[in-house]
This record gives structure tokens, sequence and C-alpha cells, in this order.
């Protein structure tokens, strides 16, 4: 049984009850989480609400207390980073790259500044508004960043004046467990609360009386319910949800520049980003060439443990998701597609697949259509720029694309035309605090980082003195 507890109002936590978590490299049972109890979520809860009406008032302590807690965990890296990769499957590169990168989120919001703004000032009216916190946010994360996703949530919402319970995925509970333990010296009690259950205490956390926002990343299916369950109290959602980003070459394009680039872009974490490239338009004439530089590549990845030296991609993180990528595969194949590379399962008891390239594919295919999140990217050919638009757009998800060209004044005419919520130019999935991110359509509502994502945590309010 793990020693890894729940943060409840600055404590630590077990529970009567535990849920084992898995290491997707080999099968194995990590380390048991605690199972929330109502009582306990009641706890955290309360403890999040009494926690509000001092950690609002005071915004150079919360400034202070964020600078700490991005010390504590970038110190604590070397302790985290083979947790991570032990519940996740991520090379342990990686998750050292995502413990930084946590710290770095604490630390760039510590540092925002948050605007009052005048909006009047003469002989008959001062008016300015503000920007208030709205109070205890509900934060419920994937199993895919397990860390860093929390923390897109977790460090604007307490730069704003908020309190926060969080909830990670039950696949990946165990980082967040311990970064909730490593930050109980940096952030007073109950300002930040941890607890792991299953899905259902998702459910419990959108229903309960006490947040007044949820903050939620996840599937379409999932982020449904939270909004729907957030709808009778009125509660602030932001939501976001899956994609299933296009890339579109251009013709005048450089293969050899490109190749590399477009396969990280599609298989970095194995395909397990929201905004990955899930599915590529190559113009006919460079179709061949692009395929087979596609597959040169996926066939010489190095798959493996993430603990194992010199291992690019782990295996996928859980037995369904492998089956849905297995499935989206077998599919495609069987309606005539073509595997370039890989389109098989791996041997061992890991959830391993082989990095798949599927050519000779078309919109209709649910590889190509749906939302795979995983190593199968499937490439279609088309003949005119605008037909590549036209299929990149009629997706209900939207939340990123990109364009691929020599000439970057024109790739970017191309992806203004994108509807998605960043459109990206020779490169994907780049992310960065200050750059807000968020999608369209069925892939979100709201945005995350930046001074925007710091302002989906506050409410306006207009103070109005009358001067005569
Ligand atoms: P999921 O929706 O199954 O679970 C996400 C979280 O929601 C988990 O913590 C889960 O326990 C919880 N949950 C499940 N049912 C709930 C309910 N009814 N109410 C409240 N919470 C509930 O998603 P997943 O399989 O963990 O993650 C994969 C999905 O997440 C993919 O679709 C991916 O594209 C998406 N995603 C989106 C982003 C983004 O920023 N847009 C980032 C990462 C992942």
């Amino acid at each position: 049984m793990t020693d890894l507890t729940m943060t409840i109002d600055g404590a630590a936590v077990a529970s009567e009850r535990y849920f084992d978590v898995l290491n997707p490299a080999t099968g194995n049972i990590v380390a048991a989480a605690p199972d929330c109890t109502t009582q306990q979520l009641d706890a955290a809860m309360d403890s999040s609400s009494c926690a509000f009406v001092t950690w609002r008032a005071d915004e150079d302590r919360r400034r202070e207390a964020l600078r700490q807690a991005a010390k504590a965990i970038a110190a604590a890296a070397a302790e985290i980073a083979p947790l991570l990769t032990a519940e996740q499957g991520k090379p342990l590169r990686d998750s050292t790259g995502e413990v930084l990168g946590t710290s770095a989120w604490f630390k760039y919001y510590a540092n925002l500044e948050l605007p009052r703004e005048v909006i009047q000032d003469d002989d008959r009216v001062f008016a300015e508004v503000v920007r208030r916190p709205i109070g205890p946010v509900a934060a419920i994360t994937p199993w895919n960043y397990p860390l860093l996703l929390a923390a897109w949530k977790i460090a604007p919402a307490l730069r704003a004046g908020n309190t926060v319970v969080a909830k990670p995925s039950p696949y990946t509970p165990l980082t967040a467990l311990k970064l909730g333990e490593i930050l109980r010296e940096a952030l007073p009690p109950g300002v930040l609360n941890v607890i792991s259950g299953r899905d259902p205490l998702g459910a419990a956390m959108t229903a309960h009386r006490v947040p007044r926002k949820i903050s939620f990343t996840g599937s379409v299916q999932s982020g449904r319910r939270v909004a729907a369950a957030a709808v009778d109290g009125f509660k602030r959602v932001t939501l976001e949800l899956g994609g299933n980003d296009a890339a579109i070459v251009l013709a005048d394009a450089d293969v050899g520049a490109i190749a590399s680039k477009l396969f990280w872009g599609a298989f970095t974490n194995n395909g397990q980003v929201c905004s990955a490239i899930k599915r590529l338009y190559v113009p006919e004439p460079m179709y061949d060439d692009v395929v087979d530089a596609l597959a040169a590549l996926a066939t010489t990845v190095r798959v493996g443990n993430g603990l194992d030296d010199g291992v690019q991609l782990g295996p996928l993180n859980n037995r369904a998701q492998l089956d849905r990528v297995s499935e989206l595969v077998d599919d495609a194949v069987n309606t005539g597609a073509r595997v370039a590379a890989g389109g098989v399962r791996m041997d061992g008891d890991g959830y391993f697949y082989a990095p798949t390239i599927i050519a000779d594919v078309a919109d209709g295919t649910r590889l190509v259509d749906e939302e795979q999140f995983g190593p199968a990217l499937p490439v279609i050919s088309y003949r005119r720029a605008e037909e590549a638009v036209a299929h990149a757009n009629a997706s209900n998800f939207g939340l990123g694309g990109s364009v691929w060209s020599s000439d970057t004044e024109r790739a970017g005419m191309v992806a203004a035309q994108l509807e998605c919520g960043t459109a990206w130019v020779n490169t994907h999935i780049t992310l960065a605090p200050h750059q807000p991110f968020g999608g369209v359509k069925w892939s979100g509502l709201g945005v995350e980082n930046g001074p925007w994502g710091l302002y989906g945590f506050t409410e306006l309010q207009v103070i109005h003195r009358a001067k005569a």
C-alpha cells in the first residue's frame, strides 16, 4: 500500500478504501491510492471555503506562496519524475520536463499582474473594473499530463485568490497526491486540497454545493456531464476537451526539413496529447515521400519502459486506450487502408503499441474522423489546398491545427482559415505559459494560460463612485 496521502485542510489524510494504480509499462501495481469518501470530500470542500476568506484578501502573500511553490516543485523533480513515469508511462526525460514545466507555470502566475482598470475618471465619476476571485474551484484533470494540466488550473486559480480542490485521473493520481504533499508547507491549510478517487468522485465534486467554478480537462463525453452538472447552481465552467487536430502540408514544403517535426507533432507522449496532430493532409505529388519519411521515423523510434535509457516513447497509459487505438487501426485496415508502419500491439505485459502510419485512407474512416489519442497517424492525400482546409474544418473538434510550407506568409493565411483555438505554422503542440490555449466547437469552453487563463478564474466587478 502506498504511503501517499490526500491533502485536506493542510493535513495528510489516508482513506478507509484504496484503489490500485498500475504501471502501464509492466501491468504491475505501482501503488494503491486513497479512494476519497463522501465525508472526506465534504471536509475538503468545507476547508476550501474557510480558507478562501483569508486567502483572497492578501495578494502579496499569494504571490510569495506561489513563488515558494514553484521552488519546492523544481527542487523535488528528481523524486517526482520517476513516479510520473511509473504511473503514466512517459520516458523519464519527458517526466522531468513535465515537473519543471509545472514549476514554471507556478512561477509565471506568481509574477503576472492582475490589472485594475480605470474606465472613467472625471469630475463626475470615478469608475474602475476589478477582477475578483470566484470562490472554491473544483479542478478535474486527465491522465496524459497529470501534473502540468493540474498546474494550468491550480496556479492561476490560486493567484487570482480562489482556493482549489483538485482531483487527478484514477489512472494517474500519485504525482498529484505528491504535489499536494510537497505544497503543504508553501500554502496555508485549505488553499489547495488534493483528493483522489474514481470517476464518480469527479461527478460528486461537480454536483457539490461548495465550488463556485469547475475547471475540467478531459473527454467530450465527461465534459458534457460536467457542463450539465454546473447548470443547477450556475457554477462557472472552463472545459478543455478533446481534439482531432489536422496538419496540412502545402505543396512547397520541404519534406526532408519537416518530416521529423511532423512526426513529433503527432507522436509526442505517444499521441496522448489533446492537441497532437491526429490527421495529416498531404498534396498528391509528395504523398509517397511524406508517408515513407514518417514510416521510416516510426520504425526507428525507440519504444520501451520509460525508465530505460534512450527510450523515446513509452506505453499507452491504460488498457482501454490501447484497445481503442487498436480498434481504430483495425477498422481502417478493414476498410482498405494501408499500414505503412506499425499497426500491431507490441509483445510484453505493458500497453505497448507500435508507432503506426496509416496511408491510403480518407475522411469518413473512423481513424480520421474520431480522436484516436494514441500512436497511429492517418495520412490523407489532397489535390487543392481549399479542399484540405474544408476537410480540416469538417469536424466537431476545433482545438488546434497547423500548416506546413516554405512560405510562412502564405501558410499563415491558410492557417487563419482553420476553425480552431491555436493555428500553428511549421510547428504543432508548441505551448507556453503566456499563450492562451483552448478549443472552439466541441473542443471546449474558455481558455487556460496567459492572462486570459487567469481571468477565467475571476469575475468582473465595477466600482462606480459618484463624485458630485
Ligand atoms: P475523462 O473525461 O475520462 O476523465 C478526465 C477526468 O474527469 C478524470 O479525472 C475523471 O475521473 C473525471 N471524470 C470522469 N467522469 C466525470 C464526471 N461525470 N464528472 C466529473 N469528472 C469526471 O478523460 P481522460 O480519458 O482522462 O482524458 C482523455 C481526454 O482528455 C481526451 O479526449 C483528450 O483529448 C482530453 N484532453 C484535453 C486536453 C485539453 O486541454 N483540451 C488536455 C488533455 C486531455
